[in-house]
């Protein structure tokens, strides 16, 4: 996002707020600390891709909505929860592409969790990635605890 005052490529977002228009932003400009706002039509703007090759407009409150029951009753607050929908969706507007595979964001929500819960992070791994057996589940859960040792 280029900064309306000195045209810097970087700024930070320091407020996300969803509205009836689509999503506005408040941008602090990384070079000149200025602070700008952008609204973005989402829905339409990023397609996604499902395993099955249907498309839907991306959904923020789909997005949060998975990630806030995979974190139920974990000591997980609201505001992480926020923080990790903002930074993947500015990851994925970044990207600057007009598709990206549901696969992407999943491996996404899953590398934020993964330092944030690793609970939740299982709870997101077998719901979303589809791991459907009790071996992959477990073989996933060695490779958890060795990277934690
Ligand atoms: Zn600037």
């Amino acid at each position: 996002m280029i900064c309306p005052y000195c045209g810097h490529g970087d700024s930070r977002v320091v407020d996300t707020r969803t509205t009836g228009e689509g999503i506005r932003r408040r941008r602090e400009c990384l070079a000149c600390r200025k602070r700008f706002t952008t609204y973005e039509q989402i829905s339409e703007a990023l397609l996604i891709v499902k395993r099955d090759g249907r498309r839907e407009p991306f959904d923020r409150h789909k997005l949060t909505q998975g990630i806030r029951i995979a974190c139920a009753k974990r000591p997980i607050a609201m505001t992480d929860v926020d923080r990790i929908v903002n930074q993947i969706e500015e990851h994925l507007f970044s990207l600057g592409k007009a598709e990206v595979r549901s696969e992407v964001i999943g491996e996404m929500v899953l590398g934020k969790l993964k330092e944030l819960d690793p609970l939740a992070y299982i709870r997101f791994a077998i719901v979303y990635m589809e791991m459907e057996d009790v071996e992959t589940l477990q073989r996933e859960l060695d490779r958890l605890r060795a990277e934690r040792k």
